[in-house]
């Protein structure tokens, strides 16, 4: 018997074969996937379940991973539009979160965990802010699965200085993130993980990204950090110490397949092979590109960085930057804005995108062996999708994964 009978739909199961099954069902004991397949041989193995879920007439779907969320910054939608990066980053966000307490921090998560459930994300990965422990709090009691971190700054930009509070010593944000990671890391039955945390490469001293690499691989976890995300920020680096962003993170000893890179749109063809040769996983953002003009679609290398081989998960952001936490407004934005720039209608396929939403997500932080797809043995993070909507119609065999991407929503 099983604990969640979930009959009659249609899987896209985002499995190794990528298998669409129709009239399917997925069994579930616990929280764990034991069986997928079509609903007669399903139902034939585990004939009763403590409850059944039914599906017919809908897409049953790997619950969806954020690549990169800002719990905080849920409540400071609206405050901050149509700004240069700059702008954005040091007049509004940054004074923002410097006053923010711990209630207000949870309140925020909390409301961001609502609009992620509502639209079908199951996995949230936030690159870091602070009092981060109280987003891990909301993650706990929304039930939403997730990645915290302490967004590391030890360095000040003197034309546009950080909120006191928010710069430390790099001791002070060693130490920050050590107690993030023993307080938090693999709690609520494993479903919170925290990773190490540096916020921006002009805000970081070399000493700390080589530091914050080590403590990272002494407690087994990743590292997030927003980097080349816009030229003004890459020409710091370069003005700092001669080097781009990947060949400075490089030169440094770091980058791996723990590090999470996130919006790099900001690189170059040899930069790519390095992100490939060692394997360094990235979180792209189209939409926050888009609407912010980081400038990632025009000048970056997302379609050369698929073609690499290099693993790229999707995000939304925060509502503050995109300003949806909508991961299907994300697919649609990600499979169309590079064949527009580059004029080319070949670029990105809804493969790829919905690939980039669910399992390369869950490669990109290292939880794919839990997550990502409808197969046995993962954990039962399923969403069910009702079609019987205007813009699912009409749905072919051959159409599913399309409209998902083109003309789906997640407020179904
Ligand atoms: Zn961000």
């Amino acid at each position: 018997m099983a604990s969640i009978l979930v009959r009659g739909g249609t899987l896209v199961t985002l499995d190794r074969r990528r298998r669409i099954i129709k009239d399917g069902a997925v069994a579930i004991e616990d929280n764990k996937i034991v069986a997928v397949g079509k609903r007669e041989e399903v139902t034939r193995q585990y004939p009763s379940a403590g409850e059944i879920v039914e599906a017919s007439g809908k897409l049953v779907l790997p619950g969806l991973v954020d690549s990169h969320v800002h719990h905080t910054q849920m409540l400071a939608r609206g405050i901050a539009d149509d700004l240069d990066l700059i702008t954005w980053i040091h007049d509004r966000i940054l004074p923002y979160e410097s006053v923010m307490t711990d209630e207000d921090t949870y309140t925020s998560a909390m409301l961001c965990c609502l609009e992620m459930i509502k639209t079908g994300t199951t996995t949230t990965v936030d690159p870091g802010g602070y009092r981060m422990e109280h987003v891990a709090r909301a993650l706990d009691e929304s039930g939403m699965r997730g990645i915290v971190a302490w967004a590391s700054m030890d360095t000040d930009t003197p034309d546009r200085p950080v909120p006191r509070n928010l710069l430390t010593t790099t001791e002070g944000a060693l130490k920050a993130n050590l107690e993030l990671i023993k307080a938090v890391h693999k709690t609520a039955d494993g479903r919170i993980r925290a990773r190490a945390g540096i916020r921006i490469e002009p805000n970081a001293s070399s000493t700390l990204i080589k530091e914050i690499d080590k403590l990272a691989k002494k407690h087994g976890v990743g590292v997030e950090m927003h980097a080349a995300v816009s030229r003004e920020q890459v020409d710091v680096i370069k003005k700092r110490t001669g080097l781009s962003m990947i060949r400075y993170l490089k030169s440094l000893g770091v980058l791996g397949p723990h590090w999470l890179l996130i919006h790099m749109g900001w690189i170059d063809d040899e930069e790519v092979e390095i992100l490939r040769a060692t394997d360094t996983r990235i979180a792209h953002v189209p939409g926050a590109s888009m609407k912010g003009a980081y400038g990632s679609a025009r000048y970056g290398k997302f379609p050369e960085l698929l073609r690499a081989g290099v693993i790229v998960g999707l995000g939304c952001d925060s509502s503050a930057a995109n300003n949806s936490l909508d991961m299907f407004r994300a697919m649609w934005q990600v499979a169309s804005v590079h064949k527009e720039v580059r004029y080319d209608p070949h670029l990105v396929s809804p493969e790829e995108a919905i690939e980039m939403a669910t399992i390369k997500a869950a490669k990109a932080v290292l939880w794919d062996e839990e997550i990502g797809s409808i197969e046995v043995g993962k954990k039962a993070d399923v969403i069910i999708v009702d079609v019987n909507r205007s813009n699912w119609i009409p749905l072919h065999d051959f159409s599913i994964v399309p409209n998902i991407v083109y003309a789906g929503d997640g407020h179904v």
